[in-house]
């Protein structure tokens, strides 16, 4: 049965399903997901992400995260965790690039998150030397410091969609027209979780709502704001979103998200002030969000791309010039990808960002 079929046996059945069900069910879904059954990134994939744009990136990630280590009074046993680690090259990078930080590799336990039996087989052939564990949720991580970067994973996370209607918010569900899929709306209903988005939309808004997140994050926090640590989040979105985000990619292109159920990459912006909230209300700090074009400069990306510049010429040079362009400027991914650093608060925020 294909997961088209499988989708409309389910709405048959149950009636409309939320946005939310509907990313899960293509993306994880155990035999068609979109992550579960390919490696999706690159070049011949259908997105690329910053760590597979250049090593520059997990470098930086990884000297902010060691700088923290060593600002934390360097303790002799913390988890270095990944959410959502790809193709394993962020934490390959991040790992090669602090092997000259003294005790970094004899005090690290390296722990990570990934849904997908495809990508957890090619993180553990990328991260061979390294002897990764996974986890099957946040809650297995241990009582211990924690260091931990997410990029482009809490994009991934399965949101619901909601329209304002006076006071009151009618959800945006998928359900069956003429034998294919489509959306529409469900009942008024007034949505406790939104009331403080009335404040700030009108009539006929839409909203988004990522629930997967908060749990994630409160238990993230609550190890780093206890045992000390630090996180880095890094995606795209903004401090509060606003409007339809919810996209699908394939082989680089837009598409319609209800098209190829299973077959394109599903997302949709983060909203950072809920994950700031959640941070906080766990007992940890969190920083402003910065921008990424920001956030590796200030920790000497250009410095960085100079050094690595100086033996090359030719295409490998243009290609150096062009990922250090891709990945800090404004009209690339430097002002839509945003840094959220959480630490806890007594000390001082991760190196590249502001409290
Ligand atoms: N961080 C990597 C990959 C980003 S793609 C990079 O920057 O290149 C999103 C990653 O999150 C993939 O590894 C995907 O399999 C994983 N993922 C998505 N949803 C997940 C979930 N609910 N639980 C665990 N991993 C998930």
């Amino acid at each position: 049965m294909s997961l088209t079929d499988h989708l409309l046996a389910r709405i048959a059945h149950d009636g409309p399903i939320t946005v939310a069900d509907y990313m899960t069910e293509c993306l994880l879904h155990p035999t068609h997901g979109y992550y579960t059954t390919r490696d999706p990134l690159g070049t011949q994939g259908d997105f690329i992400t910053a760590p597979e744009v250049s090593q520059m990136f997990g470098e930086l990630i990884g000297l902010s995260l060691a700088q923290s280590w060593l600002n934390q009074g360097h303790p002799d046993h913390f988890v270095l965790a990944e959410l959502g680690p790809g193709r394993g090259t962020l934490m390959a990078d991040i790992l090669r690039a602090t092997r000259s930080v003294p005790g970094f590799h004899d005090a690290v336990e390296v722990l990570l998150l990934e849904a997908s039996p495809t990508l957890q087989n090619l993180q553990a052939q990328t991260l061979k030397d390294y002897a990764p564990h996974w986890i099957d949720s946040v809650a297995d991580l241990p009582e211990s410091p924690l260091f931990l970067v997410a990029n482009e994973f809490f994009d991934a996370l399965p949101i619901r969609q909601f329209l304002r209607d006076g006071d009151s918010w009618r959800e945006r569900l998928i359900g069956v027209e003429d034998g294919a899929l489509a959306y529409g709306l469900g009942p008024r209903v007034p949505q406790i979780a939104l009331k403080h988005r009335l404040d700030d939309t009108q009539n006929g808004d839409l909203v988004e709502l990522c629930a997967a997140a908060i749990p994630i994050i409160t238990v993230i926090a609550g190890r780093i704001g206890t045992h000390g640590g630090a996180g880095l989040i890094v995606d795209y979105g903004d401090w509060h979103s606003l409007g339809d985000t919810f996209q699908a990619l394939k082989a680089h292109e837009r598409a319609y998200p209800l098209a190829a159920p299973g077959q394109s990459d599903l997302t949709a912006h983060v909203d950072f002030e809920p994950l700031a909230l959640a941070a906080r209300a766990a007992g940890c700090a969190y920083t402003r969000l910065t921008p990424q074009g920001v956030f590796l400069e200030r920790l000497g990306i250009s410095t960085r791309a100079q050094a690595l510049a100086a033996p090359l010429g030719g295409s490998e040079l243009d290609t150096l010039v062009s990922a250090h362009r891709r990945l800090t400027h404004p009209d690339e991914m430097g002002n839509l990808f945003k840094v959220l650093g959480l630490y806890p608060s007594p000390s001082s925020p991760p190196p590249g960002l502001e409290p």
